[in-house]
């Protein structure tokens, strides 16, 4: 589905990504873990090009994302363009980012019916089903400030939902939420891993990575350093910066 080649992004003179490749499969669950400053929001930030990247390419079920070639060489995609591209990828952030003054539903059902331009009634009933399905069937009528963050942020999950995307990216999602209430919304991720949707997942929580990930990524100074199934990883980790990451985090 997403197709990483040699993705380099530099931040001044710091290079954030360092000629990353990854390839994420149809129903895959990437979980991509490593230190702080390691270049993991960059990854997923350049994927939903929140990033203009310096070099290699993304492409995106076989089409390049933020550029078209143009006589013989790349340039950039115009906004619609690059616009339409982004709405086929979801995202997450640790921040919930709702609208504070719209609903639970009305967050749902914004951008299908104002961006894409879905009929407000069938966005609704389906906007109904992910809330019911991220276990706020009871709360469609809130707003963001009467619902707790673990609630505020499935509000948000079932909005990356309503769009049908061809890939969730999630950047930390559980970090910004009190101990108590992580759980639930790493259990609304489990739901979704199960039915199989494609997903990017940025996360500290080890114990769900080893769980839920197909695919484990070690992230270090702007490179992938390894990556494998979680038992191996976990398990038998090869390098020694990822023996002592864990040691730190598990
Ligand atoms: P964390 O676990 O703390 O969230 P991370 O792995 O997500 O870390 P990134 O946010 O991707 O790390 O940052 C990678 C590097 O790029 C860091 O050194 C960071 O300081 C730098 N960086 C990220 N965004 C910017 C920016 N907008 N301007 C300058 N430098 C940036
Ligand atoms: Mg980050």
């Amino acid at each position: 589905v997403v197709s990483l080649r040699g993705v380099t992004k530099r931040f001044g003179e710091h290079t954030a990504l360092d000629q990353v490749d990854l390839d994420v499969a149809e129903g895959e669950v990437v979980v991509v873990i490593g230190p702080s400053g390691s270049g993991k929001s960059t990854l997923v930030r350049c994927v939903h090009q929140l990033e203009p990247i310096d070099g290699g390419a993304i492409h995106l079920d076989g089409e390049l994302l933020g550029y078209e070639h143009h006589r013989g060489g790349l340039r950039p995609l115009p906004p619609r363009a690059r616009a339409a591209q982004r709405r086929r990828i979801g995202m997450v952030f640790q921040q919930f980012n709702l609208f504070p003054h719209f609903t639970a539903l009305r967050n749902v059902t914004e951008a299908p019916v104002r961006v894409h331009g879905r009929d407000r009634a069938d966005t609704e009933r389906a906007a109904r089903e992910l809330l019911e399905r991220v276990g706020l069937g009871d709360r469609m009528g809130h707003y963001p400030r009467q619902l707790s963050g673990g609630q505020q942020q499935r509000v948000a999950i079932a909005r990356a939902l309503a769009v049908d995307p061809r890939v969730l990216l999630f950047d930390e999602p559980t970090s910004a939420l009190d101990p108590e209430l992580v759980e639930e919304v790493l259990g609304v991720l489990r739901g979704l891993a199960r039915d199989g949707l494609t997903m990017v997942v940025v996360t500290h929580e080890m114990a769900f990575a080893r769980e839920v990930a197909d695919r484990i990524v070690f992230m270090e100074a702007g490179r992938i350093l390894e990556t494998g199934p979680p038992d191996r990883l976990f398990g038998s980790p090869s390098s020694a910066r990822l023996r002592a990451f864990l040691a730190r985090h598990t």
